[in-house]
């Protein structure tokens, strides 16, 4: 009997949370129809009347370039893959306007069937704002890369008008070859700025064919090697195949060997591994610096995420280089990872299908 009152209180209290809550709330089936909403649910879609929503299905709401959101969440939630799952995606209002709102959708079993119990927030103000943020990159990078571009060929032909012999001052060779470094970190940062650009406007196209590991390691390479600091042993057989885009997958490791320079300055040999597991190639990158906390691992390939150690926050960056990553092997059919604890290295992996799709 006490228990029974005591469920009775619990929905009592869940029902009035559900309902008073400021987030649209809404609880679905399996096939994405609305069975519960809030009042605030009601108000964000635009209408007045529970009944108006209650009964419909989400995907009535939804413009069909964006249906597939819907459809990743029932794979991901009704797939029992995970307990929660949240996206962002865009609903249409009763009077035709689209917001842009965040979905989360928790799943729960109530006598023996499975329901989504999802909160929709308005994003629009902030989806505005990254716009306009991204519209300020965009063309500020597009204005400056004509400008560095130039700026370093000058320097770097002014550096090639010196005779072979001449006496000069050494302050000034050190100042000439300051300048170019300069202005060739300023040209990646402003490539990096250019690429998640184009990336987010699906402005890349993959040219993909078969290319041999060995010989792209070395390109990749030749830069580390030319410091002298370093030393990159290569494990696998240099003959193994990828299927790619050549160009960007050099993007990739030329990325992730840079930032094992970068950040594990201390680690002087750095491994590329290679090899073929489960129908796909697996790429890894590893050196033995200060490694990643579990906490930061779950973010490092969203766009501008930096770990905010201090002594990381005095290595500049724009945390856009394993962004650039992720989407570039995202693209190819593949995925992308790290496995590191806290003082014992990094090792950045990714995986490539074998077989062209
Ligand atoms: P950026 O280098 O511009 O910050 P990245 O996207 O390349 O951007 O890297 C994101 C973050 O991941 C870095 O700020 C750094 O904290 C961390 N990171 C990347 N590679 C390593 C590594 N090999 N060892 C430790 N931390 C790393």
């Amino acid at each position: 009997m006490q228990d029974s009152s005591k469920d009775n209180n619990n929905q009592t209290r869940f029902k009035t949370i559900f309902e008073l809550s400021p987030v649209g709330n809404k609880i679905i089936d399996s096939s994405l129809n609305i069975l519960q909403a809030n009042i605030a649910m009601v108000k964000l879609l635009g209408y007045d009347r529970k009944e108006e929503i209650v009964g419909t299905k989400i995907l009535d709401f939804t413009p069909p370039e964006f249906h597939k959101d819907w459809q990743i969440l029932q794979q991901q939630l009704w797939s029992h893959n995970s307990s929660s799952f949240s996206l962002e995606s865009a609903l249409v209002r009763h009077d035709g306007s689209l917001i842009r709102c965040r979905i989360t959708s928790i799943l729960f079993e109530e006598h023996g069937e499975t329901f989504g119990y999802t909160t929709i927030e308005d994003v629009t103000e902030q989806f505005i704002l990254r716009q306009q943020k991204d519209e300020f990159i965009s063309v500020a990078s597009h204005e400056l890369k004509t400008p560095v571009t130039t700026l370093k060929t000058n320097i770097q032909l002014l550096q090639r008008l010196v005779k072979p012999g001449a006496v000069i001052d050494q302050k000034i060779t050190r100042l000439m070859q300051g300048a170019v470094n300069g202005a060739g970190r300023l040209t990646m940062l402003i490539d990096d700025l250019l690429s998640t650009t184009r990336l987010e406007h699906g402005e890349v196209s993959l040219n993909k064919g078969w290319f041999e590991i060995g010989p792209l390691l070395e390109l990749c390479c030749d830069h580390v090697a030319l410091q002298g600091n370093y030393e990159l042993i290569y494990a696998g057989d240099p003959s193994l195949r990828l299927y790619g885009d050549q160009f960007k997958i050099e993007q990739v490791i030329v990325n992730l060997v840079n930032n094992a320079i970068k950040y594990a300055p201390t680690s002087h040999t750095i491994y590329v591994k290679a090899e073929t597991l489960d129908g796909m190639t697996r790429i890894t990158v590893s050196d033995q610096g200060k490694g990643i906390a579990k906490k930061d691992q779950h973010n490092l390939f969203d766009r501008y995420y930096r770990v905010k150690e201090a002594q990381i926050i005095n290595i500049s960056g724009l945390g856009l280089g394993l962004y650039i990553c992720a989407e570039i092997i995202k693209r190819h059919g593949g995925q992308i990872g790290v496995d590191s604890s806290e003082g014992k290295g990094a090792n950045f992996w990714f995986t490539l299908p074998n077989e062209p799709a």
